[in-house]
């Protein structure tokens, strides 16, 4: 019999009910005759204490709690990819569709559309023998993306049917006879999302996400696979970043978390993605996205939820063989979910507030990055890599949840708010930030994109560095105490940063570079510094040697499509010939 509890308090989106003595711990609940939909956070004798995804205003003491008897789980299946959710993974739009602008409360509505059909493709046959993670199946899900019907985890036998053709996602379309009986396949699974969906094994990333974004992956590349934050002050940049690489990194499915950012900023995502082109298939971005929604605005409940629904979907993918990235925007206003729910249930405040717990929450998410071997005979790998802003108050890294995060993840894209006001963007600071992955994605840059990649950037990031040191020389001195040699340096870092570092995600060319084009650009500064440094030498003009024309076409350079790529090979001929001009002048 279905055990019925009582509210007796109710504190926000927390309520404590009695009469659960049977529940069990994240079970989900559903709260008076709305149907409220929360989940059990900790048991105590027969008390409750249950966080409410809804609004609770209304709410009294006595009103009724029952639990579901499981806990908070996402549907799985075709129909996926394009949803945009709520942090429980309602489907916002249906929502807004049915209801209007405000939600109403306590609405079941399955994340899934489950009378879609779906022509299901079978791919293996009757007295195929599999297991859990093999693909049974595929759907033509959108024209990206393939999605593949796994064997249920746990599961183990011979196919005894299956059948192809337009099917629904709970209509049976493959029976496995198993030891413990015959086990009916349907298109959608369950999954509870405070739990990591299962592999096989996890290896060490090898190659990098690219990200058409130069700083990062000339400098501070993310492996796929792994996972990277980006602490900054309001309005340095971080959402602008996170957009960015949602729309041209090359991941073959993103999950999207806005995550108690403000309404208007995933407004602009979902006017923008539809009408993005992804570079790669020519298709629109939505085709490959799932968008998250919980803005400042909605409870504060579900934000907790949010970021674990987004990683379990993730994960779904990844199990399919696919390289997953997920966003999240941002993860200080989850952690401040996080801080709210605990000092409501009264528990001892750890720093700043935060939960004790704080830590290892966060690494329970980040840990669910990777790339993986998935369940399965066949062996197929598949990756989530995790990226996430970080919104210390003030722009105070010492903060916990900086701190706790730079622990955990291994790049760090550090945006300064002087480089912003600047407006040098990305303002990801170069003296500041760091990826671990750089060597071990070493091999990979020198296999994939041009041998000398690693040296230049090696040279790049120095010359960066000197360039800290004689600003130190040029405050106190003036630059007219330096050598002309330093003061070539001093140029060649000038044009890092302006003519490489400094992209554009607003403009139509700049906002995306492929790595031939970035390997170009940074090949033709650092030629460019080389051959002056050459002319000066033979006793060529300082002056005449930083006024040659091709050094104006190399600060436009970055404005040349990918289709006309082959006028940097233009510039980087011009430049030579100029200098070479230069140096042979008595
Ligand atoms: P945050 O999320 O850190 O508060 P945003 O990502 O919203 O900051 O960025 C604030 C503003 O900075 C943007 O509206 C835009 O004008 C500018 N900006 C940030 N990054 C770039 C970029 N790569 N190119 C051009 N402008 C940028
Ligand atoms: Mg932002």
């Amino acid at each position: 019999m279905q055990e019925i509890g009582r509210v007796i308090k109710v504190s926000g989106p927390l309520i404590v009910a009695e009469g659960m003595r049977n529940c069990k711990m994240f079970d989900v609940v559903r709260v008076s005759e709305e149907n409220l939909i929360g989940e059990i956070i900790e048991l105590r004798d027969d008390k409750a204490s249950i966080q409410v995804y809804e609004e609770t205003s209304g709410l009294g003491t006595g009103a009724k709690v029952v639990s579901t008897e499981a806990p908070l789980s996402v549907e799985l299946g075709p129909g996926i990819i394009e949803g945009i959710y709520d942090g429980i993974q309602r489907p916002l739009t249906k929502l807004v569709e049915a209801m209007g602008d405000r939600i109403g409360r306590g609405v079941d509505m399955p994340a899934l559309d489950h009378k879609k059909l779906w022509d299901f493709q079978p791919r293996k046959k009757v007295g195929d023998s599999v297991s859990a993670g093999d693909i049974l199946g595929v759907v033509q899900e959108t024209k990206i993306v393939e999605h593949r019907i796994m064997a249920p985890i746990g599961v183990e036998g011979k196919i005894k049917s299956i059948v192809g053709g337009e099917r629904t996602i709970d209509d049976v379309v493959c029976v496995i006879s198993t030891k413990k009986g015959d086990v009916k396949v349907t298109m959608c699974q369950k999954w509870p999302v405070r739990v990591g969906r299962p592999f096989k094994s996890k290896m060490y990333p090898t190659a990098p996400l690219v990200t058409g974004q130069r700083t990062i992956d000339t400098f501070f590349p993310v492996a796929k696979g792994g996972a990277a934050c980006i602490p900054g002050p309001f309005g340095s940049g971080k959402t602008v970043v996170q957009h960015q690489l949602a729309k041209w990194s090359d991941a073959d499915i993103i999950v999207y978390v806005g995550c108690g950012e403000r309404g208007n900023e995933m407004t602009d995502v979902l006017n923008e993605f539809p009408e993005l082109i992804d570079p790669k298939t020519g298709e629109p971005l939505m085709k490959r996205t799932v968008l998250i929604a919980n803005t400042s605005d909605m409870p504060v409940a579900a934000r907790e939820a949010s970021m674990y629904t987004g990683i379990t979907i993730a994960e779904y993918f990844r199990d399919m063989g696919y390289n997953v990235a997920i966003m999240a925007d941002s993860s200080s206003r989850w952690a401040e979910a996080l801080r709210e729910m605990s000092s409501r249930l009264e528990e001892m405040p750890g720093d700043e507030g935060y939960p004790a717990y704080l830590a290892s929450r966060l690494a329970s998410y980040y840990e669910r990055a990777g790339i993986v071997t998935a369940l399965g005979s066949e062996d197929r790998t598949g990756s989530v890599t995790a990226i996430s802003a970080v919104s210390p108050p003030g722009g105070d890294l010492s903060e916990p949840v900086t701190q706790s995060t730079l622990r955990i993840v291994k790049v760090f894209w550090g945006l300064s708010a002087s480089l912003a006001y600047r407006r040098h963007f990305p303002a990801i600071d170069w003296m500041q930030s760091y990826s671990l992955y750089v060597d071990r994605l070493g091999d990979w840059y020198g296999k994939n994109s041009d041998r000398k990649w690693n040296d230049n950037r090696q040279q790049a990031m120095t010359i960066l560095q000197e360039e800290a040191n004689l600003d130190e020389i040029v405050r106190l001195v003036g630059v007219d105490a330096l050598s002309y040699e330093d003061r070539l340096t001093m140029e060649a870092a000038k044009s890092i940063r302006e003519d490489y570092l400094q992209q554009d995600a607003f403009d139509d060319v700049d906002t995306y570079a492929s790595l031939n084009k970035q390997y170009k650009m940074l090949n033709l500064i650092l030629e460019c510094y080389r051959l002056s440094q050459d002319a000066l030498r033979r006793g060529a003009d300082f002056d005449e040697i930083i006024a040659i024309p091709a050094r104006e076409a190399i600060g436009r350079m970055k404005f040349i499509p990918e289709s006309e790529i082959t006028k940097l090979d233009e510039i980087f001929e011009a430049m030579k010939s100029q200098l070479d001009q230069l140096a042979y002048v008595d």
